[in-house]
């Protein structure tokens, strides 16, 4: 195969351990997915099925990056999250098969354009400017599965500067892993090398240039990365 300009690089994440690569085809993003306010008023947090969105393949950022502060806002969020890589796909896939396609699971930030995502939100237009932007989705190693076991609960925190800024169960996620999975396969089929991020806990909040970020989810090597 020949091509008429050089082709993109292959996206592609580190995996704990392993000197070979985690090869990323897509970026999935669950909105809203922790029941802290929800829960407490009384109501069903699963009224309304989960909120999907995109980021590029090459959006995401090694561990230890310094990232420069993002373009087109005066607002740029973090957003920790738990991230599923998938290492079987389909579509259809029932909840009580989803966890058999998950290869592993890192730590993710899903940065975040705070300013245009509330414009997008009021005007009713699509999120990718306040999503979908370079850099946007820095991702610690990869553990893959076979060296542990799945992730349903465990602390997942962030800390900006050392202070930390969100604390939180993995357990009170409002939609589980499998769910999650078996939502999103009866929209796209999902693929080998998909990437899905799962949702954060309160407390997010803006970054700005030299602040350094550190996150985890228990069980998974921190993610370290530095706003320039
Ligand atoms: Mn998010």
């Amino acid at each position: 195969m020949s091509y008429v300009i050089d082709p993109p690089a292959q996206p592609a994440v580190a995996v704990h351990g392993a000197a070979a690569k985690f090869p990323v085809r897509r970026i999935f993003c669950v909105g809203r997915n922790y029941a802290d306010h929800v829960r407490e008023m009384g109501n069903d947090p699963k009224s309304e099925p989960p909120i999907f969105f995109t980021k590029p393949a090459d959006a995401v950022v090694a561990n230890g990056a310094a990232i420069p502060y993002a373009a087109n806002t005066a607002n740029l969020h973090f957003e920790v999250e738990l991230v599923l890589a998938l290492g079987k796909g389909g579509a259809d896939i029932p909840a009580d098969k989803a966890l058999d396609g998950v290869w592993g699971y890192a730590v993710g930030v899903d940065l975040t354009r705070r300013d245009r995502q509330a414009e997008a939100k009021k005007g009713g237009a699509p999120w990718d400017a306040a999503k979908a932007f370079d850099n946007s989705a820095p991702i610690g190693e990869i553990v893959p599965v076979a060296s542990g076991s799945h992730l349903g609960e465990g602390r997942i925190w962030l800390a900006v500067n050392g202070e930390t800024k969100q604390d939180a169960d993995l357990a009170d996620m409002i939609w589980s892993a499998p769910e999650i999975i078996a939502h999103l396969s009866r929209s796209w089929t999902l693929q080998p090398g998909d990437l899905i991020f799962t949702g954060t806990p309160a407390g997010v909040g803006p970054v700005k240039p030299g602040d350094k970020v550190e996150c985890g989810v228990a069980g998974l090597p921190t993610l370290r990365f530095m706003i320039v």
